[in-house]
C-alpha cells in the first residue's frame, strides 16, 4: 500500500492484504476476512483480512528482529521519523478525517480534531524521544557510585477501541517508537482502517521495517492471549472497557508483564453556583458532545447547583436540541451515528430505566430515520440517584442533570463510583474550584473546560479506571525500564 492507498482503503481492497506485518502487507496466514460496516448506512465497507494466533505469533517474531537496531538508532534518528509522521498526518488530515467518519460515523469536524490530536502525539513524542534522562552519582556511603540508567522496554503489544480509531493508535505507538520499543498493535474489529493508514505514514516516513505491525481481526482474544501468552511481549498497553481490561490484566500476571490500562469513566460534571453558565454550557457540549458521546472521558452525570439549575437546564437543552444529527460527512452535522445497534439499545435501556424512576426529558433533538444506528441529543432533568444511567458509562448524546445544595454531600455523590478517570467543574471562584478539583476522586479535572486531552499532559485514570498515564512527560515512562549499576574502580 502507498499513499494514495489511504484513500483507497474505503474503497478498494487491496492485492496484498490488510495484515501490516514485517513491513509488508499481507493477508491473515489462514485467509480469513471479517466485515467491516459504515455505521451511517450499515453498509460494508469492505472485507478485511482477520489475523489469527499464528499472525500473532509471526508478529512476535518481525518486532523482535528489529528491535536491536531501532535500540541502537540514534534518538535523533528516530525522533526525524516521528516529526516526518506528525506532518504527513497533517498533510492528509482531509483523507485520514474521511476514513475515521467513515468507519466510525463522528461528525467530519470531530473526526478532523482528532487527526490533529492523534498527529500531535508524534510531535510530542518527537520532542521526548532525544530527552530521555540518565543519572550518575556517588553513593551516599561513599566508595561507589550509582549510574541509573532507562532502556527500552522490548517488545510493545496494544489493544485499541473504536472510539479514536487514530487517536488511541498514535498515542500509545509514538511513545513506545520514542523509547525505542517495536510495536504490535491490535485495532478494533469496527475500526481497522485508519490505523492501517497511520501504518503506511510512519512507513512513508522511514521507519524501519518490523517496529509497527498492525493487525485488524475480528478474533481479537486469539490475538490477545497469543501476546500475553508469550514472554517475548514485554509491555502490554490497552485502551478500552474496564471489563476487558480486567481480563487482559489477568492473562498479564502469568508472565508478569508490565501494563497499562486505560478504563472506562463515568465523569461528572459540577456547575457550581457562581459559575458563568454560557461557559458551562459550552464546556458541557464539548464534555458531553465531542464524538457523539462515546467517549471515556465524556461528562456522565451533571450535578448542578440548586441556584443556577434552571437557567443552566434550559440554555444547555436549547444547544442539544440545536445538535444536528445525520450522517457524519454531511454539511453542518454534529452529531454521527452510535458505532452499531446494540449501542443505541443499551442507551435507551438507561434513559428508560431514568424515566421509570422519575426522571423527565427535558430536552431532545432529531435525528434521521435511518439507515444508520441514531441516538438524539438529550437532556434528562430530576435523575434519581438509584437511576442506573448515573452509576454506568452512558457512551452516547445523553445527559443526565441532577441538582446540589451541599458540596460535600454533592462530592460525595460524585465520588461513589469505581471509576476515576475525568471530571469537570466550572466556578468562578478559582479558589472554590480548586478545592472541588482536588477532592474530586479523578486522574483529570477539567476546571472551566469541557476539553481536556492534550498530547503534552498525563491521561489517564485513578480507581478502576485504569493504571499508568499516556501522553505528558509521563507518557515515555511506561516504555522504558530502569537499570541501574553499583559502580566501583579503583581510585
Ligand atoms: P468495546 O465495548 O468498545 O468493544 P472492549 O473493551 O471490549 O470494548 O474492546 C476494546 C478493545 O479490546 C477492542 O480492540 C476489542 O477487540 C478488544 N478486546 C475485547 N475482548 C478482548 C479479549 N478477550 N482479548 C483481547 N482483546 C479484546
Amino acid at each position: 500500500m502507498n499513499l494514495a492507498g489511504i484513500d483507497l482503503l474505503a474503497k478498494a481492497p487491496f492485492a496484498e492484504g490488510d495484515v501490516f506485518l514485517g513491513g509488508r502487507w499481507t493477508e491473515a496466514a489462514d485467509g480469513r476476512t471479517y466485515p467491516v460496516y459504515d455505521p451511517a448506512t450499515g453498509e460494508l465497507i469492505r472485507q478485511v483480512s482477520a489475523a489469527g494466533e499464528e499472525d500473532a505469533r509471526t508478529a512476535i517474531g518481525a518486532a523482535g528482529s528489529a528491535a536491536a537496531g531501532w535500540r541502537a538508532t540514534p534518538p535523533r534518528r528516530r525522533s526525524e521519523i516521528l516529526h516526518d509522521t506528525f506532518e504527513l498526518m497533517r498533510e492528509h488530515t482531509d483523507a485520514l478525517a474521511r476514513l475515521i467518519v467513515l468507519e466510525n460515523g463522528k461528525a467530519y469536524r470531530d473526526a478532523a480534531a482528532e487527526v490533529g490530536y492523534a498527529a500531535e502525539f508524534f510531535r510530542w513524542f518527537a520532542e521526548e524521544a532525544v530527552r530521555i534522562d540518565s543519572s550518575f552519582g556517588d553513593a551516599p556511603a561513599g566508595g561507589y557510585r550509582h549510574v541509573v540508567r532507562r532502556h527500552p522496554v522490548g517488545v510493545t503489544a496494544f489493544v485499541t477501541p473504536w472510539n479514536f480509531p487514530a487517536a488511541m493508535a498514535t498515542r500509545k505507538i509514538a511513545p513506545a517508537l520514542a523509547a525505542g520499543c517495536p510495536v504490535l498493535l491490535k485495532p478494533a474489529p469496527e475500526t481497522p482502517l485508519t490505523a492501517l493508514a497511520v501504518a503506511a505514514l510512519l512507513t512513508e516516513a522511514g521507519l524501519p521495517e518490523g517496529l509497527l505491525n498492525v493487525l485488524p481481526t475480528d478474533r481479537a482474544a486469539e490475538v490477545g492471549s497469543a501476546w500475553l501468552g508469550d514472554e517475548r511481549v514485554r509491555k502490554f498497553s490497552f485502551t478500552g472497557s474496564t471489563a476487558t481490561g480486567r481480563l487482559l490484566l489477568e492473562q498479564a500476571a502469568a508472565n508478569v508483564v508490565n501494563v497499562t490500562m486505560e478504563l472506562g469513566g463515568n465523569a461528572p460534571f459540577v456547575v457550581c453556583a457562581d459559575a458563568d453558565v454560557d461557559a458551562a454550557v459550552r464546556g458541557a457540549m464539548d464534555a458531553k458532545m465531542r464524538g457523539g458521546g462515546e467517549v471515556c472521558i465524556a461528562a456522565n452525570r451533571f450535578y448542578v447547583h440548586a441556584d443556577v439549575a434552571a437557567e443552566f437546564t434550559e440554555k444547555f437543552g436549547a444547544a442539544m436540541v440545536a445538535v444536528r444529527a445525520g450522517s457524519g460527512l454531511a454539511e453542518g452535522v454534529t452529531l454521527g451515528p452510535m458505532i452499531n445497534q446494540p449501542a443505541v439499545d443499551r442507551i435507551r435501556d438507561l434513559v428508560a430505566d431514568a424515566l421509570a424512576r422519575g426522571a423527565r426529558i427535558a430536552a431532545q433533538g432529531e435525528v434521521p430515520d435511518g439507515p444508520g444506528h441514531f441516538h438524539p441529543a438529550t437532556v434528562l432533568a430530576d435523575v434519581p440517584d438509584d437511576a442506573r444511567i448515573l452509576h454506568e458509562e452512558v457512551f452516547g448524546p445523553v445527559a443526565p442533570l441532577t441538582t446540589f445544595t451541599d458540596e460535600d454531600e454533592m462530592l460525595a455523590r460524585a465520588n461513589a463510583t469505581v471509576h476515576g478517570l475525568a471530571s469537570y467543574v466550572y466556578s468562578r471562584d478559582v479558589g472554590r474550584a480548586l478545592r472541588l478539583a482536588e477532592r474530586l476522586e479523578a486522574g483529570m479535572v477539567g476546571v472551566n473546560r469541557g476539553l481536556l486531552s492534550d498530547p503534552a499532559a498525563p491521561f489517564g485514570g485513578v480507581k478502576q479506571s485504569g493504571l499508568g498515564r499516556e501522553g505528558g512527560r509521563e507518557g515515555i515512562e511506561a516504555f522504558l525500564e530502569t537499570q541501574y549499576i553499583a559502580l566501583d574502580w579503583p581510585v
